[in-house]
């Protein structure tokens, strides 16, 4: 299959590397299923991933986050490796006491001395009472009767219960961004559609508004008290990001819910027992609820456990006979919560006194970190010990094009930094659940000054690399190598960064590439010259292997705001679905469908009105068929890469100082979108022309040629009828000298006009290139599929072709062994007036492939319709966005052969070695 227009870095080892890969590719099945993960050698694999989790077990081992962990002490872990390792995630707030606290596993101890039983409902249950009891007492407001759970989830599913039980109503109201756990109850009340989708969730009767609004509360209650049981809210939210609403929202939220007789549950699984510096993070605003869920620290560290604690109004006989569960209220369990409550609340809370103060001290590092990276660090959030960074999402924040100003706008950098964190600094720590872009920071209560000054000293280091753009640093330990640290004293990287205007008269356009091979990351982030190519290719595969959030195929490349020679003025965003031409023909088709799909959405969401296919993004949507429904403005920008190799055919015989008439021409993929429509603008002024199909489908080929053959006697007789004059002894000027144009108007005509110029030998199609193209001059090349068909045996001397393809249809071995043929990289056009995009993927500054550039001439028009697409491009259409491109300055960039220009020796040789008939020098 044949088709062209593939975004090109201009390496040509990239090229014949994936020539190789690609041999044999036909352009991209119909759409199947999306794929599994790739089967793997179990045996090599750590169990976990094998038998438990292959997508988290491959995310993890693909950051090198997936140590083994043989010792826990307090804050500290030892992996198997005998590293010792500072824990800041402190199990989200399950390990308030840090790993195998003594006292805890005292308690366990002491069940086991005393032999006392564990499962043995129903009965009046000892330590069940005893916790109960004991949570009662140190409970906010008037609080009366506790539920134990095994999880968070479990105590937010009983608080649901005990709402509707209590009320008689279903409705639960919960806001935006919340987490409440992942049970379906649970995971309808939880705020983000991410985690429901794919499970039925959210449950009938679930509702959200936005956390801290008292007012959106407000405009709810008044409309729907009536049907709604229950408003659960975290007083903190945790996995949304660490986010504290304004100060009052709880107050408000309590007389609101009182006000209107809707129930009020404090979600604290995981802002409670001391976690905030109070002991209940709704103490800070001396509110109690009506319900209140907690789990997490209760557990000490070592158990499963949950309560939920709820007033005598709340706690019915319904709820009370009917809401069972086996495990929850073992004696085991019950005991360590209440050694856990016993360490939280000794010594008038000691423990919790210190998380506030410590906090304070750990929050105030953290400032003034920011301050001394506030293009790196949004926000800094949270109380005690719950607290969270907010990196940057603006890729222009970072000094220089890099992985990480790549990873920033994906909102994954702080997966990054953890994996840095762990493997270079040691200390273990994870973004919150809801994005990476927030780095949790959620010690052990027990963590002391002296380890929250190790941390900040650590995470300060970390950000001095991530400032320097050291992506060899950052990622070095990916693939076994110790980089050097940056100089700290160096002046940072300094780059403008175009930005959005409101300015509506301004065009916005979006690209969508992807890097042809594995080595193209260099052109777009050149610190990754570091390292070998095995190690950037390990490193990028890694890299890709994270499937941490929605995003992660995407990536927003640079952004780049230019004026026209008409005075226009576009600003547009390069964005790359970061997996190679080969992974992209090789994954299910439906899966890479939707890899583009998803690119393109993101682009339009980020302003593009005009989005563009670039590569195999449009191949692997059949020229962007697949997505022309997405009610998005597409092309794939093949018009302009007819044009640009028909300017550079054009070029070629004014520097050989030759009518096109008088060549032998050739188009090799004649049959597919770019190679079809440049045959028949060809066909205007060659002589003599070959047309070259696919060998491996030759009756296919042959039969769809043949139809290219009568549409270019059509586009001559409709010039012809136009009054247009044609160039002596050119395929037109033979028809019309015999009288035959005038007769081939109808479609017996035009066969017959096809024969008498082939009886001429003048327009031959084959599927046999290496009988027929050592005897053509100059070629032009557009295909996807480039084995067998230019090889050194079968280029005539002299030769020069216009390679439009990438990879590039001539390979480095046939270059090497063909000196004495000239292969153009063509399909690359200058901007206006040579402006710098500011964009770096491997060409020159100002110069980008035609494709992105028909997408910015519709930005630059503001023409925000579909442009080019499928692949019966149309002659009309082409003619047009050539007159557009002049029209703003576009222009073919110099003839160029392996990256560099081509020059005065290079035609002296070629016309050497045509006229000797020699194959080299
Ligand atoms: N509620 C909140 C506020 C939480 O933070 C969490 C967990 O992070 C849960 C509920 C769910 O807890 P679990 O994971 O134990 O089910």
């Amino acid at each position: 299959m044949f088709t062209s227009d593939l975004i090109a870095l201009s390496a040509e080892e990239k090229r014949a590397l994936l020539a190789r890969l690609l041999q044999d590719r036909a352009v991209v099945a119909a759409p199947q299923p999306a794929s599994s993960p790739p089967p793997t050698d179990l045996a090599d694999l750590h169990p976990y991933e094998a038998y438990v989790n292959p997508y988290l077990g491959a995310t993890l081992r693909a950051v090198n986050m997936d140590k083994r962990y043989v010792r826990g002490e307090g804050c500290w872990l030892t992996d198997d490796k005998g590293t010792r390792i500072l824990d800041f995630t402190g199990a989200y707030g399950a390990l308030p006491f840090g790993f195998n606290p003594p006292e805890i596993c005292q308690a366990v101890t002491d069940v086991f001395a005393a032999m006392e039983p564990s499962f043995i409902q129903p009965s009046a249950l000892e330590a069940a009472g005893e916790l109960a009891r004991r949570l009662i007492e140190i409970a906010p407001g008037d609080l009366r009767y506790v539920t134990f759970t095994n999880s968070g989830a479990e105590s937010v599913e009983a608080a649901i219960k005990l709402a509707r039980a209590a009320t008689g109503k279903l409705g639960i109201l919960s806001t935006e961004r919340s987490f409440h756990g992942k049970t379906l109850g649970a995971l309808s009340a939880t705020g983000r559609a991410l985690y429901q989708q794919a499970f039925g969730a959210p449950a009938p009767h679930f509702a959200r508004i936005p956390y801290g609004s008292l007012r959106a509360l407000e405009e709810t209650l008044s409309r729907h008290a009536g049907e709604i049981a229950a408003f659960i809210v975290e007083p903190i939210q945790g996995e949304g990001g660490i986010v504290v609403p304004p100060l009052g929202y709880l107050q408000g939220a309590r007389e609101l819910c009182t006000r209107y007789g809707v129930l009020l549950i404090f979600d604290e699984v995981q802002t409670g027992l001391g976690r905030t510096g109070t002991l209940f993070a709704c103490n800070a605003e001396n509110v109690a609820p009506d319900i209140l869920t907690l789990a997490k620290a209760l557990g000490g560290g070592l158990v499963p456990i949950g309560a939920v604690l709820c007033t005598e109004a709340c706690y019915t006989a319904e709820f009370a006979l009917k809401h069972t569960s086996t495990f929850a209220q073992n004696t085991l369990c019950c005991r360590v919560g209440l050694r856990s409550l016993e360490l939280i609340t000794r010594n008038e809370q000691e423990l919790v006194r210190q998380v506030a103060e410590n906090g304070r001290a750990l929050r105030e590092g953290l400032e003034a970190i920011q301050r001394k990276f506030p293009e790196l660090i949004k926000a800094i959030r949270g109380r005690g010990y719950l607290l969270g960074m907010e990196f940057t999402t603006d890729f222009g924040a970072f000094g220089r094009q890099c992985l990480m100003s790549f990873m920033a706008e994906q909102e994954s950098l702080a997966l990054g930094l953890c994996s840095y964190l762990l493997n270079v600094e040691h200390i273990r720590m994870a973004p919150t659940l809801f994005g990476a872009k927030v780095m949790r920071i959620e010690p052990p209560l027990i963590a002391t000054v002296a380890e929250c000054r190790y941390f900040l000293d650590a995470l300060e280091r970390a950000l001095t690399e991530l400032r320097a753009c050291n992506t060899p640093r950052l990622f070095g330990h990916l693939v076994g190598r110790d980089m050097p640290p940056a100089d700290a004293t160096a002046p940072r990287p300094q780059r403008t960064v175009a930005r959005p205007s409101a300015d509506a008269r301004e065009g916005r356009w979006g690209f969508v590439a992807h890097p042809l091979d594995l080595e193209s990351y260099v052109d777009i982030d050149s610190s990754l010259a570091a390292f070998s190519r095995s190690e950037r290719e390990d490193l990028v595969d890694r890299l890709n292997n994270c499937q941490l959030n929605d995003l992660e195929d995407t990536l927003v490349i640079g952004a780049t705001r230019f004026t026209s020679a008409a005075r226009e003025t576009a600003y547009g965003e390069l964005l790359a679905v970061s997996h190679t031409a080969e992974e992209l023909m090789n994954m299910p088709g439906e899966e890479a469908v939707e890899k583009v799909r998803k690119a393109v959405r993101l682009a339009h969401a980020r302003g593009a009105q005009i989005v563009g296919l670039g590569g195999y993004t449009s191949i692997v949507t059949k020229n962007g068929l697949y997505l022309q429904d997405m009610g998005i403005p597409l092309t794939t920008g093949n018009s302009y890469t007819v044009v640009s190799a028909l300017e550079t055919v054009e070029e070629v015989a004014r520097c050989r100082n030759r009518a096109l008439a008088e060549m032998s021409l050739a188009v090799v993929g004649a049959t597919g979108s770019i190679g079809r429509a440049t045959a028949i603008l060809l066909s205007e002024q060659a002589g003599r022309l070959l047309l070259v199909g696919n060998p491996k489908q030759p009756e296919r080929s042959l039969e769809r040629l043949r139809r290219v053959s009568e549409e270019i006697v059509g586009h001559l007789v409709y010039l012809y009828q136009q009054g247009r004059a044609f160039p002596d002894d050119s395929l037109a000027d033979l028809l019309l000298r015999r009288g035959l144009l005038a007769r081939c108007a109808d479609a017996d005509g035009q066969a017959d006009c096809v024969q008498a110029l082939q009886d001429a030998g003048r327009l031959r199609f084959t599927v046999d290139g290496d009988r027929t193209l050592p005897e053509i001059e100059l070629i032009v090349t557009a295909t996807s599929s480039t084995h067998g068909l230019l090889t050194a045996e079968n280029l005539r001397p002299g030769a020069v072709v216009c390679d439009i393809s990438r990879p590039s249809n001539v390979s480095q071995e046939v270059r090497a062994a063909r000196p004495d043929v000239l292969a153009l990289d063509a399909g690359i056009v200058e901007l206006p007036g040579r402006q710098d995009l500011g964009i770096a993927y491997g060409l020159p500054d100002g110069c980008t492939y035609a494709c992105m550039a028909e997408t910015m001439i519709m930005g630059l028009e503001r023409h925000y319709t579909h442009g080019t697409l499928g692949s019966d491009l149309d002659v009309r259409y082409i003619l047009h966005i050539q007159r557009l491109a002049r029209k703003h300055g576009f222009r073919l960039a110099g003839l160029q052969t392996s990256g560099r220009a081509v020059g005065k020796a290079d035609w002296q040789r070629l016309a050497r070695a045509a006229e000797n008939g020699r194959t080299c020098d």
